[in-house]
């Protein structure tokens, strides 16, 4: 049976690989299939698969309108040897939490494990649907996305990528791997401004008429590698069941133990995914929602009311440097009864004021999420202690994530077997990380704090930090928010 997207501000219904070519929809708002399908595997038969099998299970029940093979192709063009182990996303059991390491790919941060498929998924679409302009990636990054989304479409015919980043809102590694990217199709541009910023000014270009008849006239069109792209969003529901599965393989957990789940969460796409899976009928119990001091999801959980008026704080986990949570948007959607009015009028709320509060029957809606938050302090502190006591070194967002569990449990003294999302490699954050352990490393420079890690943690330098020991910065285009469409222009002439 057909599965069919929907609009969460509209009536606009559109197909899998329609919604994945648009990325937003017309009206502005976010596609969300019109029901959630159930896996139709038993997790027993699941838990004897590879990723990309699991993958092929999930991504089909959602992706109607691709054929198996296509959808196999895309699958075994994304999870192939760019990533480092074939596990794809192995499970680390460490402090009583199974940490499911997401950061095996070709830019060691999660957002390789959606990344590195949607390119195939939308030149796929883009075939199906008889698209003959060239497509155009706008995205706007908080570090991770970027450099994912650029590996993931850099000389890919028929693709281009602009990647905007705040300037001064990334670590330098997270900038040294952008602006050091290679292929004519690429452009990387750093802006005077923070994240919310950035994703202002792409989500601006989306809804541009104008812009978009020029591109038009030009053989263009514009498409998003943000996780507003429901093409993202599937990818990333697949890694919670594969979780789940090899739990129940190894033994771990009986078939249909229930497990919780803590995301290290921003925009709320790796979570909003967590909360598919268990909508699909995977035994997750609570979604523990972990922030940093941008904390305006754990307010939000704690008191119904989504508040944006505050100081943007600038963190050691800046992949989580987030005030505007788009994919909030899609559970706002589903809490509303899947009333598109009713969203359109909080969102407008928020876009006038910065401001909404849920009713206190959506609210009731939230029950299985827990919310609570990581300062600096205990963000360093976690990293320290987890090393000190089991010599695992994790970076600092699933810091935040292992903080707020800590947090949970000493709340609840809930003992449901937990996985924690564990969303990049420390050799992604290494100075931040190294200075949690010891302060002695605040003086030394950033490759010799990748070679001190690797001492410590005996885990092999990532390749991708290896690259970039020694690459040449190819971009160096800084802008204003107002010239973001500018920029392109220039670009794509
Ligand atoms: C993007 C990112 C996050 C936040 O994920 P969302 O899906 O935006 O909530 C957390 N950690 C890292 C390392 C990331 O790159």
């Amino acid at each position: 049976m057909e599965l069919l997207f929907k609009s969460t501000r509209g009536t606009q219904t559109v197909t899998a690989s329609e919604a994945i070519l648009k990325g937003l929809a017309d009206d502005g708002g976010l596609f969300v299939p019109v029901s959630i399908p159930k896996l139709d595997v038993p997790a027993a038969e699941l838990a004897k698969m590879s990723y990309r099998q699991v993958a092929y299970e999930v991504m089909k029940l959602f992706l109607t309108d691709f054929t198996e093979a296509e959808l196999k192709h895309c699958i075994d063009s994304a999870y192939d040897s760019k990533f480092d182990t074939e596990l794809i996303a192995p499970l680390v059991e460490a402090q009583g939490a199974y940490f499911l390491e997401l950061f095996h790919g070709a830019t060691i941060a999660f957002k390789d494990m959606a990344l590195s498929i949607l390119p195939h998924l939308l030149t796929t679409a883009a075939k199906k649907n008889d698209v003959k302009n060239e497509i155009v990636i706008l995205t706007a990054t908080s570090g991770d996305t970027g450099k994912a989304a650029l590996a993931g479409f850099a000389g890919v015919k028929g693709t281009r990528i602009v990647v905007f980043y705040p300037k001064n809102g990334v670590s330098p590694i997270q900038e040294k791997q952008m602006v050091t990217q290679k292929g004519d199709n690429t452009k990387v541009v750093g802006i005077h401004g923070n994240f919310d910023d950035a994703q202002t000014g792409v989500k601006k270009m989306f809804a541009d008429k104008e812009l978009a008849a020029e591109m038009d006239k030009k053989g263009f069109q514009f498409s998003s590698a943000n996780s507003i792209n429901i093409g993202r969003l599937v990818p990333q529901i697949v890694y919670y069941v594969y979780a789940y599965t090899r739990l129940l393989g190894d033994g771990k957990v009986s078939d249909g133990e229930s497990i919780n789940v803590v995301v290290p969460t921003g925009n709320f796409g790796n979570i909003l995914a967590a909360f598919y899976a268990k909508q699909m009928g995977l035994p997750i119990a609570k979604l523990i929602c972990a922030s940093n001091e941008n904390k305006v999801l754990f307010d939000f959980l704690s008191t119904g009311i989504y508040d944006r008026n505050r100081e943007f704080m600038l963190t050691s986990s800046p992949s989580m440097d987030i005030l505007i949570s788009s994919n909030l948007e899609r559970l706002i959607y589903y809490i509303a009864g899947a009333d598109s009015n009713k969203n359109v009028e909080l969102m407008s709320q928020l876009s006038k004021s910065g401001k909404y509060e849920i009713t206190e029957e959506m609210s009731h809606k939230l029950s299985d999420f827990y919310g609570n938050y990581a300062s600096e302090e205990d963000t360093s502190a976690t990293i320290k202690k987890i090393y000190e006591d089991t010599g695992y070194v994790i970076d600092t967002h699933t810091a935040v994530a292992a903080n707020v569990y800590g947090k949970y449990i000493s709340d609840t003294d809930d003992k449901t077997k937990t996985v924690i999302a564990s969303t990049a490699s420390p050799y992604k954050f290494t100075r931040s990380v190294m200075v949690s352990i010891d302060n002695k490393y605040d003086s030394m420079g950033d490759f010799e704090l990748v070679d001190e890690l690797n001492k410590i943690s005996k885990v092999d330098v990532p390749d991708a930090i290896n690259e970039i020991r020694t690459a040449a910065v190819l971009h160096d285009t800084v802008c204003d928010v107002e010239e973001m469409p500018q920029v392109v222009r220039d670009f794509l002439n």
